[in-house]
């Protein structure tokens, strides 16, 4: 951790809660449900796609795991029939997995079902390296009941070559989201080079394309939107494939997604709401400096590229 990080970590706690929310609400819909869903309409009308994600993770308690599961239920409620192509992103510790994997699997059963029927989709998320085999192993039984559920796929990790291999074989119309992981991981378990994530990134997109799975690129990385053009590109792979798609973050980058969504390219952008945004944010800049450091910047110089 460099002096920077240091100072960051050591300044973002002191930061009132209302100072926060003048730069989170860059990245935060908002504590409620109808902040979301005034996001969701407004990105549609640009041309941008959205996803649904409640804030949360790490529920202590079955009731707690329950209460997302019926937050998420309210969201596709107020998605409606209007609008069955949002659909909702789910972390696997927000449903009680690190309590119990067999009620995250009904929970997360429940959600595809419940989405399914308004012909919706469901991510199921990827958090930190402890979780990733109990995250897959229950993504793989509840896609195997569900062909409305996605997985994501971390780049750092060494491991994702052999899981995009196994998926590859355990499930049928194959959909998932491929990131470079939020989690910083040891060097044991994980690259730290830059470039490593990079290049693991677009090798393992391009097997999931040359076995036909969707993919989801999401990324703002100019260089990792390049060099996945260029894989969609020499696949004959266009806009109308309905075979990809790329995800950013609210609030990150707009003009690149911008750029992209000009080009033709199907773009969503990944919309966060909930009444636990201030303790995610803060958990999430504690587990990672890079994110804090985007945040003072917004803090003190705003702009965007
Ligand atoms: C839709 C979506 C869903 C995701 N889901 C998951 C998930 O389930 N599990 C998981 O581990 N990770 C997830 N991520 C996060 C992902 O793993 C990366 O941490 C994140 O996308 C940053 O990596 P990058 O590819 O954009 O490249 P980077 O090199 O990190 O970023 C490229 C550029 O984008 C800008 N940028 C990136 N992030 C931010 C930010 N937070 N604030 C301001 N500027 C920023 C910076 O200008 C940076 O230089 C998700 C990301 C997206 C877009």
């Amino acid at each position: 951790m460099s002096a920077f990080d240091g100072l960051v970590r050591g300044v973002m706690p002191l930061i009132p809660k209302r100072v926060m929310w003048t730069v989170a609400r860059r990245y935060v819909a908002g504590a409620e449900l109808s902040d979301a869903l005034a996001r969701v309409t407004a990105l549609r009308a640009e041309g941008f796609g959205a996803i649904l994600d409640v804030l949360g993770e790490g529920v202590s308690s079955e009731d707690g795991a329950r209460a997302a599961a019926d937050e998420y239920k309210r969201a596709l409620a107020g998605l409606g029939d209007a609008d069955r192509d949002t659909p909702i992103s789910v972390k696997p510790t927000h449903l009680g997995l690190l309590l119990d994997p067999a009620l995250c699997e009904a929970l997360l059963d429940e959600l595809c079902a419940a989405a399914g029927a308004g012909g919706r989709r469901v991510r199921f998320e990827m958090e930190d390296a402890p979780t990733v085999s109990a995250t897959l192993e229950v993504f793989e039984r509840v896609a195997a009941r569900h062909g409305n559920l996605g997985c994501v796929l971390q780049s750092r990790l060494f491991r994702t070559a052999d899981d995009v291999e196994r998926l590859i074989g355990s499930t049928p119309d194959l959909n998932v989201r491929m990131v470079k992981g939020i989690y910083l991981e040891p060097p044991e378990i994980a690259w730290t080079d830059a470039e490593e994530i990079r290049t693991n990134f677009i090798a393992r997109v391009a097997s999931l394309l040359d076995a036909g799975a969707f993919v989801a690129l999401a990324t703002h990385d100019d260089e990792v939107a390049e060099r996945g053009l260029e894989l969609l590109t020499e696949r004959g792979l266009g806009p109308d494939s309905g075979r990809y798609e790329f995800q950013c973050l609210m609030g990150v980058r707009r003009a690149f997604a911008a750029r992209l969504r000009d080009a033709g390219h199907p773009v969503r952008v990944y919309v966060p709401y909930g009444r636990d945004w201030h303790a995610y944010s803060m958990r999430r800049l504690a587990k990672n400096p890079e994110i804090a450091r985007h945040v003072m910047r917004a803090l003190f110089r705003g702009g965007d590229r």
